[in-house]
């Protein structure tokens, strides 16, 4: 399994990129802006996204995906996540106004996408993987996911605050090797990250000791122009085994 990462920062500016990583050629998880940097037939080869909630970060490059290939593919882009994060695409993305309806268009026969119900907790199997949905804590509905390919798995937390299932999942997976969760804010921040249900340096490090050692620790979705900071905290706080900062272009192969 192929795990390319093309977003993993908070916001823009400069090279960052929101979140969103490539998995083999044709599942998306999340689609940030970091997805504008595929060739159009990588775009094309897309045929699954799994979103991890409605925050415009993480769902932005959907509409342009599907309006750019969305006419050369034989088949509608599958876009998998839980029924309240399909309800708010469908009422406030692609509603006709912002952008149209292609659950039924062009046609509703052959329309560019299609929506798939994938309840929290839930997990969808692929020939090439299993994709588990894990509810998290966030200001709207939202889950991180456990990749499991036929050798090893990976694990990406989504946007979350303080939580205990998304550890209990992992802990319970023994070939783990990736994990990747976000770290938005400082720890000067840390009253922002508990009001947005984000995470900071020493609430990261709080969820940390839940986990079972094994697997290499990645950080993402840092506050833009504050990367080195955020990080600097984390390895005072998690000075073993500290995390790497995830970064944009990185490919794991497992
Ligand atoms: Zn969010
Ligand atoms: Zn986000």
């Amino acid at each position: 399994m192929k795990i390319r990462i093309l977003g993993a920062s908070g916001g823009i500016g400069a090279h960052a990129r929101t979140t969103s990583i490539l998995v083999d050629q044709d599942i998306l998880i999340d689609a940030g802006t970091g997805v504008g940097d595929l060739t159009i037939s990588e775009l094309a080869a897309v045929d699954h996204v799994f979103l991890t909630h409605s925050h415009l970060d993480h769902v932005t490059m959907l509409p342009f995906l599907l309006d750019t290939v969305g006419a050369g593919r034989e088949r509608p882009v599958r876009v998998h996540a839980q029924e309240a994060t399909l309800g708010a695409l469908q009422r406030h993305l692609f509603n006709g106004e912002l952008w149209p309806d292609f659950s039924r268009l062009p046609t509703p026969e052959a329309p560019f996408m299609t929506y798939d119900t994938l309840p929290a907790g839930a997990e969808h199997v692929l020939p090439s993987c299993r994709i588990r949905s894990i509810p998290v804590t966030h200001a709207v509905p939202a889950v991180g996911y456990l990749i499991r390919g036929a050798r090893a798995s990976f694990a990406f937390s989504g946007d979350t605050s303080v939580t205990d299932e998304f550890w209990r999942v992992l802990n319970a997976t023994d070939d783990l090797c990736h994990v990747i969760i976000e770290t938005s804010f400082l720890d000067a921040d840390l009253e922002l990250a508990r009001i947005s249900k984000h995470l900071c340096p020493a609430l990261l490090a709080g969820e940390l000791k839940k986990l079972k050692a094994g697997p290499q620790v990645h950080i993402t979705h840092l506050m833009p122009g504050r990367e080195e900071d955020i990080m600097r905290e984390i390895a005072r706080h998690v000075p073993n085994n500290t995390p790497k900062q995830l970064e944009r272009s990185q490919v794991f192969e497992i």
